[in-house]
C-alpha cells in the first residue's frame, strides 16, 4: 500500500516532461523526416539544458531511420552530432552555466555505477541509453538533436574548446570519438606508423585528420575514385587506393599496421585484411546490414587482428575535443537547413556529400515549425 500510494504520488514521466520542442522525426521505415512537436523534461538536479544550434548527420542516422538494425522505434528523432548552448542548469551541475558552448554524442546516459561506467567507458555499459531510440529512465523514448533543445545530465555533456566552430565540430562528437578512441585503444597512434582508413565519409575522413596530426603515413581506401585528388590535397592522406583496382591494391599488400574501417556498407573482407602487415589489426566502426564473411585464413595466416569499437566514453571524448582543438582538426562539412535533410538523407545513401551533412538547427528549425 505504501509503495502504491508513493509510485503515484511521484510525477508520471509525462507530467515531467513539460517542456516543448520541436523535432525532426521519421514514422515508419520510409525514413522520411517531418516536424514533429516534442517534450523534453523539466530540469532535473544534475540536467544540463541545451539550446540545440546544429546537428551532424551520421550514416547511423540514416541507418536507424530506415531500420535497417531492425531495433526503430518511431516516431523516431534521430541525431548525436549536437552542439549548442546551455540555458538552464540543475542546482547540482557544477561543471556547466549559462551560456557555455557545450556539445552532446551518442549517449545521454548510462548506470553510472557499473565497472565500464567507472573506468570512464559509459559506452560499454550495459545500460547506456543512447540519445535516441532508447526508452530512458524515466519510461520515455530519447529523442536526439534534430530538435531545437535537449535535456541531459551533465556527465553526458562535454565542454566545448572556444577555437572549434560549432558546425565544423559538431561532427566531432560521434565522427571525431569513434575513430580517435580505437586509434588510442589499439596503438594506432603511433608516429611513422601506417594507417589505412576504409571508406571516406564522415567517419573516415576525420580518421585521415587524427592520422595526419599524430604523425601517421595515412592511405585512404575508397570506392570512390572522385574523391582521390581533395583526399591527398585537402584532407592530407598520403596515398589513395580504388579497393576495386587489383592493381592498387597488390602493391599496398602487407603495408598497414591498420586500418580503420568506416564502411557502412557489406563488401568482401579478404583483400582488405590483405593490405594487414603480420599482426595487423583491422578495427570495424563501420555497421553494415548483414553479417559479415571472414576466410579464416586471412586472419590466421598471419596473424591479424579483427576488432570492434563502439564510440567512447566521455573522458575521452573531452581529452578527443581538445586534442583536435590544438591540431585544428575539424570536419569538412555542408551546412543545411532543416527543409533539405530528406535530400541529405538521399545523398548521404550514394556517399555524395563531401564530408559530413549538418543541419544548421538554430536559424532553421523553428521556422519549420511555424
Ligand atoms: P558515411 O559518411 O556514409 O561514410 C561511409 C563511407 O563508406 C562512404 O563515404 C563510402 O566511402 C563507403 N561506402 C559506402 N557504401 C559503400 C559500398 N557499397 N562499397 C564500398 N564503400 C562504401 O558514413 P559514416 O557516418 O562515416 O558512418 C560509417 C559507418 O559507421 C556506418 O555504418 C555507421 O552506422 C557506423 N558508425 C559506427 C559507429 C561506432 O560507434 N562504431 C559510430 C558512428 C557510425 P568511399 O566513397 O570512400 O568508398
Ligand atoms: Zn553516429
Ligand atoms: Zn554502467
Amino acid at each position: 500500500r505504501t509503495s502504491s500510494a508513493s509510485v503515484r504520488m511521484a510525477p508520471t514521466a509525462a507530467e515531467q516532461h513539460t517542456r516543448k520542442a520541436v523535432g525532426l522525426a521519421a514514422r515508419d521505415a520510409s525514413g522520411h523526416l517531418s516536424p514533429l512537436a516534442i517534450t523534453r523534461r523539466s530540469t532535473g538536479d544534475d540536467d544540463v539544458v541545451i539550446k540545440i544550434l546544429y546537428c551532424g548527420i551520421c550514416h547511423s542516422d540514416l541507418h536507424s531511420i530506415k531500420n535497417d538494425w531492425k531495433n526503430a522505434k518511431y516516431p523516431m528523432v534521430p541525431g548525436h552530432e549536437i552542439t549548442g548552448e546551455v540555458n538552464e542548469v540543475g542546482k547540482n551541475v557544477t561543471k556547466f552555466k549559462t551560456g557555455d558552448r557545450v556539445g552532446v554524442g551518442c549517449m545521454v546516459n548510462s548506470c553510472q555505477s557499473c565497472e565500464s561506467c567507472n573506468k570512464g567507458f559509459e559506452n560499454l555499459c550495459l545500460g547506456i541509453i543512447p540519445t535516441y531510440n532508447l526508452v530512458d529512465l524515466d519510461g520515455t523514448i530519447t529523442y536526439g538533436g534534430y530538435s531545437s533543445m535537449v535535456v541531459v545530465h551533465e556527465r553526458f555533456v562535454v565542454r566545448f574548446p572556444d577555437t572549434i566552430p560549432l558546425e565544423k565540430g559538431a561532427p566531432l562528437l560521434c565522427a571525431g570519438i569513434t575513430v580517435y578512441s580505437p586509434m588510442k585503444y589499439h596503438g594506432l597512434n603511433i608516429p611513422g606508423m601506417h594507417l589505412g582508413v576504409l571508406g571516406l565519409g564522415g567517419l573516415g575522413h576525420v580518421a585521415v585528420k587524427f592520422g595526419k596530426a599524430f604523425g601517421m603515413k595515412v592511405t585512404v581506401i575508397s570506392s570512390s575514385p572522385g574523391k582521390k585528388q581533395e583526399a591527398l590535397e585537402r584532407l592530407g592522406a598520403d596515398a589513395f587506393i580504388v579497393g576495386k583496382n587489383d592493381e592498387e591494391m597488390k602493391a599496398a599488400m602487407s603495408t598497414m599496421d591498420g586500418i580503420i574501417n568506416t564502411v557502412s556498407a557489406n563488401i568482401p573482407m579478404a583483400p582488405l585484411l590483405g593490405l594487414l602487415k603480420p599482426n595487423g589489426k583491422m578495427i570495424m566502426v563501420g555497421l553494415p546490414e548483414k553479417p559479415m564473411e571472414i576466410p579464416p585464413f586471412a586472419l590466421v595466416a598471419t596473424n591479424k587482428t579483427l576488432a570492434g569499437s563502439l564510440i567512447g566514453g566521455m573522458r575521452d571524448t573531452q581529452e578527443m575535443l581538445d586534442l583536435a582543438a590544438k591540431h585544428n582538426v575539424t570536419a569538412d562539412i555542408e551546412v543545411i537547413g532543416a527543409e533539405y535533410v530528406n535530400t541529405a538523407m538521399e545523398r548521404l545513401a550514394k556517399a555524395d556529400v563531401r564530408y559530413r551533412f549538418v543541419i544548421d538547427i538554430g536559424n532553421t528549425l523553428d521556422k519549420e515549425d511555424s
